[in-house]
């Protein structure tokens, strides 16, 4: 793949020098970035390319969320004219991209919703927190709703807020202390059962554990219960099927609205346009965000179900309006490129595409890594998989994390991008992919090739 304007290497030293001296970049050390150097300048369906020329198949579809594939330059060119027919008002008004984004996901969700349009996957949990609180004030006066149930080793953004619902101590614990309205339970993180069962003869207790939570809080301070379909961030969790079936019921027994984090699941990446769909539930308040736009431009969204807006109607004097704004929410241009993502991944049929790639994938992954004693697992649902590291099959003891990062670097060495689980020592021992959902059949066999070989590698320096 060629990029125009390729930095010469003058230019590149330039400015990496330009960016270690005045950028502040997250979550990665600096340090490492001071070797690395990566300066990614292209980047082409599933391929992208760094300033000195190398390029690397990216399994991860940047942070899980370049859902259409990189280079659609119709997208380019969508934003120009929005911006060029009108840059930006605020979304106090109407404006034509963001309604048709509206109609679009309400369509895609079987109707019944309604939008409010945000910039980021945190943004879009915050909101929903404050939906739910909001109609818990206008719907149970004289209850006092506004505790949050949500589940260990969630990760649901990076906001104080969004923090605090999440459960991975390792990106909590530099903030501490939360206010206490989060409450956690246990997840559904099936092959390290947290509480030591086995399903399905554990008859989902964790989800029980929900019930356990609302009544030990007093139900008349439960606004909530936030739940990821497939948590990815630790590991790629795919619960049981009658897990969340469950978890909707005890909401729906205590009148607590049912949250559901989409940010990473939704728009194809779990082989449907959202991951709840896999198991029947009906969201009151969705988050989506990364797979709306496939990252082209900054937008999220907060989806409430119609019997939750309703309760935001009312005479101006009433004053029961959504009590929170945001500069870009709604943004016309983010907007239209998301309306256009959408479409593309209809006329493709990107969300079935990624059921059978998945399954692609995930069959080749099992029949390729197994033969290795350190893969304990492979799991997922269309092409958010995980694979488990451990010492050996057995004793399913954790595999090392300098030898998982080894792993990850092995790949990237050999020119393919893996990403690899949070959650603390209990679940950072798992490689994720989440690749673009046009990913080839050659560029899977690649991947699996080169975790092959990564494995194999580890289990030479492990002897
Ligand atoms: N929710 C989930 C499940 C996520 O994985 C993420 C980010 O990776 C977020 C929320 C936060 O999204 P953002 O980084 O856009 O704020």
């Amino acid at each position: 793949m060629s990029v125009t304007n390729q930095p010469d290497p003058e230019e590149r030293r330039r400015v990496v020098a330009q960016d270690l001296e005045n950028v502040m970049h997250p979550i990665v050390q600096h340090r490492a970035l001071e070797k690395s150097q990566m300066v990614v300048t292209g980047a082409q369906g599933s391929t992208i390319v760094d300033a000195d020329g190398s390029t690397y198949l990216d399994a991860m579809a940047g942070l899980w969320c370049v859902n259409i594939g990189y280079g659609r330059t119709e997208l380019a060119q969508i934003a120009a004219e929005q911006m060029e027919q009108m840059a930006y008002y605020p979304h106090t008004a109407m404006n034509l991209p963001a309604a048709r984004l509206g109609e679009q996901i309400n369509t895609l969700m079987g109707g019944g919703y309604h939008t409010y349009f945000v910039n980021s996957g945190s943004e879009a949990n915050e909101a929903g927190f404050k939906v739910a609180r909001q109609y818990a004030k206008h719907e149970f006066p004289g209850q006092f709703r506004f505790k949050t149930i949500a589940r260990h080793y969630a990760y649901h953004g990076t906001t104080l807020a969004t923090l605090a619902a999440g459960g991975m101590g390792e990106r909590k614990m530099k903030f501490e202390p939360f206010a206490g309205e989060f409450i956690h339970v246990p997840a559904p993180t099936c092959y390290r059962c947290p509480l030591g069962l086995e399903y399905p003869s554990c008859k989902t207790a964790c989800a029980t554990a929900i019930e356990a939570a609302i009544q030990a809080e007093g139900p008349q301070t439960v606004a909530e219960v936030i739940v990821e379909p497939i948590m990815s961030g630790v590991g790629v969790a795919v619960p049981p099927d009658d897990y969340l079936p469950k978890v909707e019921a005890i909401c729906r027994k205590f009148d607590v609205l049912l949250h559901v984090d989409e940010v990473i699941n939704g728009f194809g990446r779990t082989g449907k346009m959202f991951g709840h769909q896999h198991y029947g539930i009906s969201p009151d308040i969705m988050a989506v965000a990364k797979g709306i736009v496939s990252a082209y431009l900054p937008i999220a969204a907060t989806v409430v179900k119609n019997r939750v807006f309703d309760s935001f109607l009312g005479e101006v004097a009433e004053a029961r309006q959504v009590m929170q704004v945001n500069t870009y929410g709604g943004h016309p241009a983010a907007a239209a490129v998301a309306v256009r993502n959408i479409e593309i991944m209809l006329e493709e049929k990107l969300p079935e595409r990624a059921a059978t790639m998945g399954a692609y994938l995930m069959d080749g992954l099992k029949a390729t890594l197994f033969k290795h004693g350190i893969c304990g697992d492979v799991r997922g649902k269309g092409l958010l998989i995980g694979i488990e590291l451990v010492t050996d099959r057995e004793s399913k003891v954790q595999l090392d994390g300098a030898l998982v990062g080894g792993v990850v670097e092995f790949c990237k060495a050999n020119g393919v991008i893996v990403g690899r689980s949070g959650g603390g020592s209990r679940h950072s021992n798992t490689i994720v992919l989440s690749p673009p959902l046009i990913i080839t059949r050659t560029e899977c066999d690649t991947l699996i090739e080169v975790l092959d070989k990564a494995l194999a590698h580890t289990v030479a320096k492990m002897a």
